[in-house]
């Protein structure tokens, strides 16, 4: 089940503005209070604490709903297991009790009027229980609300019981939590995709026209569509540094020291109020977002590398140069990939994970090991023609799907340096037998017609075959090559 959430601001008038806050206050001290008890004591079980603690709150906040009450004992339990693990893994120990500055106050299905407002087409209010009794109040409902709203009334979704209220800024937001029952989608295509520090290269294969098209035996069109989606996840980050840099030497006449040296800046407050207001994570977010979009716009197969945990960090490995490394640690990589998996749960589509074995080193045609030629992202087959090496991994991805061409693309040529562990294929679950047949036959027949015309692998000719650097320099960094060791560095 996926959950989506989503704020809709609540219409406040001066006398509900008082007792939203009055029940914010009650409900956090609540909260402070248990945590600190549960820490220090380390009872942290939520009834058991329910237990020690409802009564002594239902006598000091009368006019607070017993469910508040509940609740907030829940929440203070829950912040307090977290506190004790998290000092637990790290062993630091830097306060003796979480802060708790703010509270969602969470209202069960008793606590507000759950039961009339999911029965109702169109919700524009809803009851609260507040200390002066059931109170109504209005929302103020946008598009993202409707479109959720729409998905209830259709059965493809459900909207959750508890209603968590906040303040932010001053302002109250009703935060209403649907439900998502994942689609059930006829795969529409095949899409193998790799995230590379500025594009993510895909590769496409359109189920139903490619179906057509054997069907006619056009052999011309049935190779898998390849392309690149911009993210310039690198050159933001390039960008986002200069600018950190800029506000660093800005900021250090206020801290120096009487020493001539300076006081650490990134950890003053005038420096983080500054990195805040550029808004790099939220820029960067929507890029994830788009190319989740992209790729799971209709129902498909996609087909990914198995990332490690960190990816970053085993391709930082080795490498010193302190610029590259902050840069390679701004892809998202992880983020992309949990985006299209959280969206493709959610439009129908599955995911398949194949290991990232030489992925990007191995000609796709003709299975052989490709060789640096003199622009970085181009390699050079044996046999004479240029492959771009993130075309090579989603190729060579669609390949390891198909059991019998995969022992040949990584048997031939290449036996005596294959580690067998690597190479074994874990995380897969099954994919429908008639789509490997299927992208079988397209990448076999992919192959007859690349051997003929292998340019169209090459994405345009070596940039620089004076053997200059690449524009920009950036390119070095990118997944493809540093997750095979990064020997060329
Ligand atoms: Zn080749």
């Amino acid at each position: 089940m996926l959950r989506r959430a989503v704020a809709v601001e609540l219409e406040v008038t001066k006398e509900l503005n008082k007792l939203l806050h009055s029940i914010e206050t009650a409900y956090l001290n609540i909260v402070r209070e248990v945590v600190e008890y549960a820490v220090a004591n380390n009872v942290t079980g939520a009834n058991k604490l329910q237990r020690l603690f409802y009564n002594k709150y239902r006598q000091e906040y009368p006019s607070l709903n017993s469910q508040l009450v509940i609740q907030a004992i829940r929440q203070a339990s829950q912040i307090a297991k977290s506190f004790i693990e998290r000092r637990r893994r790290k062993g630091l120990v830097d306060k003796p009790y979480p802060e708790v500055r703010s509270v969602s106050i969470r209202f069960t299905e008793k606590a507000w009027s759950y039961e009339e407002f999911v029965k109702s087409i169109a919700p524009v209010r809803l009851g609260l229980s507040l200390p002066n009794g059931r109170t109504e109040v209005w929302l103020r409902l946008h598009k993202r609300f409707w479109q959720y709203w729409w998905r209830v009334l259709n059965g493809e979704a459900g909207l959750g019981k508890t209603l968590i209220v906040k303040r932010r800024a001053n302002k109250w937001y009703a935060v209403f939590v649907f439900e998502i029952k994942p689609k059930e989608g006829t795969p529409q295509s095949v899409i193998s995709f790799d995230i590379n520090e500025n594009t993510v290269a895909i590769s496409r294969i359109d189920i139903e026209t490619t179906v057509d098209k054997v069907a006619k035996w056009n052999k011309q069109y049935l190779t898998p569509q390849l392309y690149m989606i911009r993210t310039d996840f690198g050159r933001l980050a390039r960008r986002y540094e200069r600018i950190r840099s800029t506000i660093i030497e800005k900021l250090k006449p206020e801290f120096a020291l009487p020493n001539g040296k300076y006081m650490n800046i990134t950890n003053t407050r005038e420096f983080r109020k500054r990195v805040k207001r550029l808004r790099e994570r939220s820029r960067k977010l929507g890029r994830v977002r788009h190319v989740a979009n992209e790729l799971t716009k209709a129902p498909a197969i996609i087909i990914t590398e198995e990332l490690s945990d960190n990816p970053q960090e085993l391709m930082i490995d080795g490498i010193v140069k302190s610029e590259l490394r902050h840069r390679i640690k701004q892809t998202p990589f992880k983020a992309v990939e949990r985006a299209v998996e959280d969206k493709a749960l959610e439009h129908g589509s599955k995911l398949f994970h194949v290991s990232s074995y030489r992925n990007s080193r191995v000609c796709p045609i003709h299975f052989t090991k490709l060789k640096m030629a003199d622009d970085w992202h181009i390699l050079k087959c044996p046999l004479g023609h240029y492959v771009d090496r993130d075309y090579a991994s989603v190729m060579n991805m669609n390949w390891k799907l198909t059991p019998e061409a995969w022992t040949k693309a990584f048997w031939w040529n290449l036996r005596r340096e294959m580690d067998w562990r690597e190479c074994e294929e874990k995380s897969n679950p099954i994919i429908p037998h008639g789509i490997v047949t299927l992208l079988q036959h397209i990448m076999e027949n992919a192959k007859a017609s690349l051997e003929q015309s292998p340019a169209v692998l090459a994405r345009g000719k070596p940039m620089n075959p004076a053997g200059g650097a690449n524009e920009g320099g950036g390119e070095e960094t990118s997944h493809t090559l540093l997750r095979q060791g990064g020997g060329q560095l």
